[in-house]
């Protein structure tokens, strides 16, 4: 391993051959075909035991930042069971390939995050497969640009709220009954819930609702030694973009406008996921942690 996640780089110049197309894919877009292909720190990503013996569920894990962090925390000892929809099977067994590598026990549970029924069978499919569950990471979602509020059909709202916040809710309630003291709730916002795009209204919503569900629960699970916590990600280079999550023209310069510079990798989340999940963080409760390129958040 030539550079792993802790070797001295310039953040501005890592990624510097980084110059992707435009691109379209259906939703919910296989990674497989996306290019370039993004970094998931399959190569880089070293484990020093953050998280050994831990039991992980999450969501999202066939691909960009879900699947980085499904290789981090299996290499950080973890055991993982990813949940994704039926169509992204194929990305689903590569990244389920890499985890098992680390030795860790991996469960593949494919499914609709839509469906309330699914999201309970997932949590007790995680907890019989793993037996038990201490970090939950709530990930998969749903973006599609629409460039006028009248183009947002009730389907696409309705779906874009029964995924990212309405599966985080089904999911999260199932898993609380499983989940003992030292365990930890991590939920995917985004840049979006501060910073709306005048092309995302309902994704951007749903984005600020996850920050308040956080803020809320973290405030009501913290005396039973439950932390909750968000990740709030800028522009990462994943199959979401290039699956209506932005215009084209928007492809080739995606990223260029953060004080970095460029676009995020998942690899560069992963770290963050670990963070809040392992014991380190013991004093961080109801915090969204912002990895955006340096734009700043409130
Ligand atoms: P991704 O497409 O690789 O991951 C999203 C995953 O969500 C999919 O792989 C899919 O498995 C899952 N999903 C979508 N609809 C589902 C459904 N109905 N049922 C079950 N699973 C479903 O893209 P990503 O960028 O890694 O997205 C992960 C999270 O990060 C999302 O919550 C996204 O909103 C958030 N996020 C991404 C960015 C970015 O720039 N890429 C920025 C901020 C926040
Ligand atoms: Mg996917």
């Amino acid at each position: 391993m030539s550079r792993d996640q802790y070797t001295f780089t310039n953040p501005a110049e890592l990624y510097a051959d980084f110059d992707p197309e435009k691109q379209k894919q259906p939703e919910p877009g296989l990674e497989a075909k996306l290019h370039p292909k993004p970094d998931l720190g399959e190569d880089t990503y070293r484990g020093s035991g953050r998280l050994q013996g831990r039991k992980a569920l999450i969501t999202g894990a066939d691909s960009g930042i879900g699947a980085a962090t499904a290789i981090a925390f299996a290499r950080e000892g973890a055991d993982v069971a990813m949940s994704y929809l039926p169509e992204e099977e194929e990305d689903a067994q590569h990244v389920a390939g890499i985890v098992k590598e680390a030795g860790v026990t991996v469960l593949t549970v494919p499914g609709d995050l839509r469906d309330a029924a699914y999201c309970r069978d997932l949590v007790q499919q995680a907890v019989d497969g793993l037996g038990g569950l201490d970090i939950v990471v709530n990930n998969g979602g749903k973006q599609v640009f629409q460039e006028s509020l009248t183009d947002i059909t009730d389907e696409q709202f309705d779906d874009t709220f029964k995924t990212n916040v309405y599966g985080m809710f089904w999911v999260t309630k199932a898993a609380l009954p499983h989940l003992q003291p030292g365990s930890t709730i991590i939920n995917t916002t985004s840049i979006q819930a501060y910073q709306p795009s005048e092309i995302l209204v309902d994704y951007a919503s749903t984005k600020a609702t996850i920050n308040a569900f956080t803020k809320a629960l973290a405030q009501q699970l913290a005396p039973k030694g439950i932390r909750v916590n968000a990740v709030a990600p800028g522009p990462i280079w994943t199959v979401l973009q290039v699956t209506e999550g932005q215009p084209q023209e928007k492809i080739e310069s995606f990223g260029q406008q953060t004080p970095i510079g460029r676009a995020g990798q998942p690899a560069e989340l992963a770290p963050a996921y670990v963070f809040l999940a392992s014991a380190e963080s013991s004093y961080v409760a109801g915090e969204t942690l912002a990895v955006t390129g340096g734009s700043p958040t409130p």
